[in-house]
């Protein structure tokens, strides 16, 4: 069924690299020989998830990421495991008959007539990459073989029959589901009868397990002893770390505990020794707003900013418009806190304030260094906003990000660190404002029709057409997305472009309410509006937008 091209043409004519990358690779091959795919993907020039959608589109099959969905038990028990893990396949869902099976090797008709006789199903083709396919085969296997919750429940029961039972594995069995149902953050919480425990996925707290309240000393107790804490004092907030090694992949976690009135309160964060890269398309931002970004991360000087809370997703979007960014003909330096990727032809530089290398003193050691393009990791006081600003106005890139509700929340956010209207105005470029929404499960979501007034209500009148009915979707809840009705999420923004109207009235001191007028003027859309038409589109709900805007 396929026509087989080069991998770099189809990656080329898929958009994701150009030639002069191809040739780069055909030289760096010769130095290390690997597959072309291997080269490229170690020159951070494309990412096995671009691969694998090139591949994809060629055939005609889906792409699918593996970190966006949940295999059900039912097809996970038509492949057994060892056949999974041989021929890197991945069984995902059930329908009508026909089994969804994830694969990097479509070519391979052996292995389909084999899998349809041995799963008594159709099978139906989708593409993710090997690697990927590979981790995700151990990690639902695992979960099918070992079910935790009924093992979660057991040791409660024990524990209810004054039974002694293995905290150290109870602590271990918590871990294990964050990690397999991609918690970000587990709490431990006790109350006046029970301890939960909670874990945050996508964004939001989830309750997970009630235990015996005598079993929660002894759990605060043993991820004190992981964590190097001090088990006697219990009076104190204690700041700690520990590393937790499952199927092979080795996790940090951040370890906090903060003496409430019922006991001691624990929160771990659960860190990813390695983050992804990814495109702005595959973050969910529209194809024009990435049109617009990559406008100014070409720019040869200036400052973009990216915005947002904590958690919204901004280094994120710093690194995937970075991969635009030439770095075989722009010298380019970051300093960051912490290192979450690492590029091949980037500088890139760790933070470390105790030793004096903090941001203002890398953008100084970054001016000596033949700079094109400076990321700066965060901009939080006067001095690090000031040099920011004065880099850009003397011939380079500067990308940062800073913390504000919105786009146009930039001016008055820097006014206030000092710096002088007429610096920001001849410096800043463009702001991305963003925030991230979860997705809808696309198994469960469960259409709702709505009227352009109903929509009005909501305060989409911008967006509905008088008259018309709508189709929009609410979140339900199945095994793909652990009853949540939601899976992964991705970013709705808005940025602000400053053009030459805009730069002036900033000089000249005006109001941020009309600022933000004349933006709006010149077309600058809101992130509520882009979050409306990712609900009208069937991506997100209204609860989501609301939940992340107001
Ligand atoms: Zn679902």
């Amino acid at each position: 069924m396929a026509q087989n091209k080069p991998l770099g043409q189809l990656l080329q004519e898929a958009g994701f690299i150009n030639e002069e990358q191809i040739q780069v690779a055909l030289d760096a091959q010769k130095a290390s020989p690997m597959y072309f795919g291997e080269i490229l993907e170690d020159l951070d020039f494309v990412t096995s998830a671009e691969i694998a959608q090139a591949i994809a589109m060629q055939n005609n099959l889906q792409y699918i990421d593996l970190n966006k969905i949940i295999p059900s038990q039912e097809a996970l028990k038509l492949i057994p495991f060892d056949i999974a893990k041989n021929k890197t396949i991945l069984p995902i869902s059930l329908d009508d008959g026909v089994l969804t099976v994830a694969t990097a090797d479509i070519n391979d008709v052996v292995l389909l007539d084999y899998l349809q006789s041995i799963s008594k199903t159709k099978i139906r083709y989708v593409v993710d990459d090997k690697k990927s396919i590979a981790k995700h085969i151990e990690l639902f296997y695992y979960q099918l073989k070992n079910p935790i919750e009924a093992e979660v429940q057991q040791l409660v029961k024990d524990t209810l029959n004054n039974k002694e039972i293995d905290i150290a594995h109870l602590v271990d069995l918590f871990l294990n589901n964050a990690i397999k149902d991609r918690a970000t953050d587990i709490h431990i919480t006790p109350e006046h009868s029970a301890s939960h425990v909670f874990y945050r996925i996508d964004g939001v707290l989830h309750h997970y397990y009630s235990l015996p309240k005598k079993l929660h000393k002894q759990m605060i107790a043993r991820v004190k002893i992981v964590s190097s804490l001090n088990i006697s004092d219990q009076r104190i907030p204690q700041d700690g770390s520990f590393s937790y090694t499952f199927l092979n992949e080795e996790f940090d976690l951040r370890v906090s505990t903060l003496p409430t009135n019922y006991g001691e309160n624990i929160v771990m964060r659960l860190l990813g020794k390695t983050a992804s890269l990814y495109n702005l398309l595959s973050l969910g931002i529209t194809e024009q707003n990435s049109k617009k970004i990559e406008k100014y991360f070409l720019k040869p000087y200036g400052v973009v900013l990216v915005t947002g809370p904590t958690g919204s997703g901004k280094t994120t979007t710093l690194y995937s418009a970075l991969r635009k960014i030439n770095s075989l003909h722009k010298n380019v330096l970051t300093v960051e806190d912490p290192i979450e990727y690492k590029f091949t032809f980037i500088k890139q530089t760790q933070l470390n304030e105790k030793a004096g290398y903090t941001f203002d003193a890398a953008i100084r050691a970054f001016m000596r260094q033949d700079p094109d393009v400076i990321l700066v990791g965060e901009i939080r006081d006067h001095t690090t906003a000031e040099l920011a600003i004065r880099a850009s106005i003397t011939g380079h890139l500067v990308l940062s990000t800073l913390h504000t509700n919105d786009a146009i929340s930039t001016i008055p956010r820097l006014a206030d660190l000092d710096i002088p209207l007429y610096l920001i105005a001849s410096g800043l470029l463009a702001v991305i404002a963003q925030r991230l929404v979860r997705k809808l499960c696309p198994s469960c979501k469960k259409e709702v029709i709505k009227s352009s007034s109903e929509l009005k209500e909501m305060g989409m009148q911008d967006i509905v057409k008088e008259g018309k009915e709508y189709k929009i979707y609410e979140a339900a809840g199945c095994e793909h997305c652990y009853n949540t009705g939601y899976i992964g999420r991705e970013a709705i923004i808005e940025i602000l472009e400053l053009d030459k109207e805009l730069q002036s009235l900033i000089t000249q001191g005006v109001s941020t309410f009309d600022l933000l007028n004349k933006a709006r003027e010149n077309g600058m859309k809101s992130m509520k509006e882009d979050g409306f038409l990712k609900i009208l589109n069937g991506d997100t709900t209204f609860d989501e937008v609301n939940r992340v805007l107001d």
